[in-house]
């Protein structure tokens, strides 16, 4: 499953370097096999992921199951028929899947960001098109915090964070932090804490951190502002590249252009990561980028970011870099 030197690499060998090396673990099952690598946590667990492989029906059909076409509501109820009730259903497998991973790196943070799946992501679940807007870019469109904060998917948020909560609360896993993706303007994340206050989760209470991603040009440009409302920035370096410099991320054709070294990029990753560290705020690193990039790694750890989240197969090998540049 895992390759023979990462699995037989004890943490204990590998020297501490200045930045933590987390991993992108996104898959229960994979989870306490993944957490035999040397980390030091899990810096991004997307709950779109999660909710994918373990619910795989839309949360508004679901929750209102008997509104739901014939042929729909018998899949679903079929897929249901051992819980109480839907909104059982899926709390508890969300608990399952992030209890999982949580537990696997139970001596780590384990940031887990609420869901950030797109309409047309969220439209392949299963009765999911009725409730899903045709966009012509669904990329820039109701996704993130945009969606938590809306009259629509109230009742679906409501389920994210009953999970969450009982995670932290009740089971005890407090090592839990919570991430916000997709977060245009202050505003919107002044909504979305509030709400997520209303349903028990709120900054600071049984030791809960909040931050954000920082994967729009606006979130760099006007740190200051974002970080009076959380406990600081994991900067999703695949929306900011695609974002600063407009290049669509999931185009063959323009792939070319997307860099996340462009010096355009590295401009808003640098005044993110100085506005963190003058405030003694977390700043960490989840995108693709420096599992992609040595130099850009490198460059990351000069400018003392905190943490890099990489993708698993790449930690030993950026760990071992990085310490041996360290002692050089
Ligand atoms: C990012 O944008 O860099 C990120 C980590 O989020 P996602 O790839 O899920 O959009
Ligand atoms: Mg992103």
């Amino acid at each position: 499953l895992l390759p023979i030197e990462v699995t037989t690499t004890a943490v204990d060998s590998l020297p501490a370097v200045g930045t933590k090396l987390m991993m992108n673990v996104g898959n229960p099952e994979l989870a306490f096999a993944q957490s035999r690598i040397p980390n030091q946590g899990v810096g991004l667990a997307r709950m779109e992921f999660i909710i994918n492989r373990q619910i795989g029906i839309h949360p508004r059909a679901l929750l209102e199951l008997t509104s739901q076409p014939a042929g729909v509501r018998a899949e679903i109820e079929q897929g249901i028929a051992a819980y109480a009730s839907p909104r059982e259903f899926f709390v508890q497998r969300l608990v399952e899947g992030i209890g999982t991973i949580a537990t696997a790196f139970a001596d780590h943070p384990v940031i887990i960001r609420l869901s950030d799946f797109k309409s047309n992501e969220y439209a392949h679940l299963l009765g999911g098109k009725a409730y899903e807007p045709d966009e012509e870019n669904p990329m820039i469109g109701f996704r993130g915090a945009s969606r938590y904060a809306s009259e629509s998917f109230a009742e679906a948020f409501a389920l994210e964070c009953e999970a969450l909560r009982y995670l932290r609360d009740e089971m005890g896993l407090v090592n839990i932090r919570i991430m916000v993706p997709f977060v245009r303007r202050v505003a919107e994340i002044e909504a979305v804490l509030e709400i997520m206050a209303s349903h028990g989760l709120r900054r600071g209470v049984n030791g809960l951190q909040i931050v954000m991603m920082c994967e729009i040009p606006s979130n760099a440009l006007n740190a200051d502002a974002f970080l009076d409302h959380v406990d600081g920035f994991s900067i999703g370096s695949n929306d900011l590249t695609q974002l600063t410099l407009g290049v669509d991320r999931d185009s063959a054709l323009v792939a070319s252009a997307f860099d996340e070294r462009d010096p355009a990029v590295l401009r808003l990753v640098e005044l993110a990561i100085t506005a963190c560290r003058a405030r003694g705020k977390y700043v960490g690193i989840c995108g693709q980028g420096p599992s992609d990039h040595p130099d850009f790694a490198d460059w990351l750890v000069s400018l003392g970011i905190e943490s890099m989240s990489l993708n698993p197969d790449t930690v030993v090998e950026t760990w071992r870099r990085l310490a041996s540049s360290a002692a050089a």
